[in-house]
């Protein structure tokens, strides 16, 4: 069987070593030596300051908006974020978990990225903030956002789950924004098994955020402020420790799925138009197919040689009933009926590869 992804696991005798250390110091969690070194490295790495190690990425959209003053009742009942139909599931059930209404506006037909030419129609006297999403590791248009964030007074936070490595005009994506967030989810391009951070734009946001994942408390005696448990392990850590240091390796291994897979498909499919300032992480490769019918049709082939493709994302999310009634996405829904996520990871092999091509480019001309 062929997944759609497979966790990258990296030298296990590495591995090994921190857990070793872990046992020495007999140290598990809070404020531990490996957070404190992944943190470190990670800014480093990305280029980026003020970033904060978390339990999981739906707690670095949770806390991000605790932080940002975003969740929480508005004085004319909920408060409102404008967001993207077009992602994980995520995104927006954060939003309402904590009581806030997302607010869908439908996505660049191209880019499938929230579309800002569509934000201000969206924007009520309740809106609070704009959560737009760096799908797929594409970036969105941040210049527009974020001048329309200081227009109307609104805060952004950016779910750049996706978005780890990638860089816009040079600098990491994730300097955009009042805070980005992302995952690190065993199926995402850096992973720590579960976990996630924040970046914050302002050193006092950062301050306020470690507080908050550690129930609010400063104190052996004392605590501060309202919070919750978003602190990731030194378990977490070691996994990230190994994955950095192997990462070279990752991205070029993918790189070369990723250009395989255009170099054979892109003109036969749509694929998603990437923003030409950005410097891509090969995290995901969506197909676009022209009808509903064709992808499903492609899908059932594939599943019959054992290989697993998703719709990612389906369905649109203004569509999905816990998260209340909303108009309908024209553009999000026709995408997530026709699109399919191709597998992507270090391993595939080359053959295995071509085969997958091979069965599209079947179907295609069927
Ligand atoms: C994976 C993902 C999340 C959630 O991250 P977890 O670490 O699984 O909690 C949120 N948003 C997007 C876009 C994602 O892909």
């Amino acid at each position: 069987m062929i997944p759609v992804t497979k966790p990258y696991l990296p030298d296990r005798k590495k591995f090994e070593k921190y857990i070793d250390g872990i046992y020495q110091r007999h140290w598990l969690t809070n404020k531990g030596r490996l957070v404190q070194d992944l943190t470190q490295r990670l800014e480093e790495y990305l280029g980026v300051e003020n970033l904060l190690l978390v339990a999981n990425g739906t707690l670095a959209l949770q806390i991000a908006y605790r932080v940002l003053g975003i969740s929480g009742a508005h004085p004319m009942g909920s408060s409102e974020a404008i967001t993207t139909p077009f992602t994980f599931i995520a995104t927006a059930s954060s939003l309402k978990w904590d009581g806030v209404e997302p607010v869908f506006v439908d996505i660049d037909p191209d880019t499938w990225c929230l579309d800002p030419a569509n934000i201000v129609s969206a924007i009520t006297p309740k809106t609070k903030a704009i959560i737009p999403v760096h799908v797929f590791g594409n970036a969105c248009d941040v210049e527009a956002i974020d001048s329309l964030a200081r227009e109307y007074n609104l805060k952004v936070i950016y779910d750049g789950s996706h978005a780890f490595d990638t860089k816009y005009k040079g600098e990491s994506l994730l300097r955009h924004g009042d805070a980005a967030t992302l995952s690190f989810h065993a199926t995402k391009l850096f992973h720590t098994g579960e976990g996630g951070a924040i970046v914050f734009k302002h050193k006092e946001d950062l301050e306020r955020a470690k507080k908050m994942i550690n129930f609010g408390i400063t104190g052996p005696e004392r605590i501060e402020d309202l919070g919750i448990n978003a602190k990731m392990s030194e378990l977490q850590a070691a996994m990230g420790l190994c994955v950095l240091d192997e990462m070279e390796e990752n991205l070029a291994a993918r790189s070369g799925v990723w250009l395989r897979y255009k170099k054979h498909l892109a003109s036969r499919v749509q694929l998603q138009r990437q923003s030409p300032h950005l410097s891509y992480n090969y995290s995901y490769f969506p197909a676009l197919f022209e009808t509903e019918d064709q992808a499903q049709s492609i899908a059932a082939r594939l599943e019959a040689d054992s290989v697993l493709v998703r719709r990612y994302f389906y369905p649109s999310l203004e569509s999905v009933n816990c998260l209340g009634e909303h108009s309908p996405q024209a553009i999000s829904s026709d995408v997530a009926k026709r699109i399919l996520c191709l597998p992507i990871f270090d391993q595939l092999g080359k053959e295995e590869q071509m085969s997958i091509i091979n069965i599209i480019n079947m179907e295609l001309n069927s």
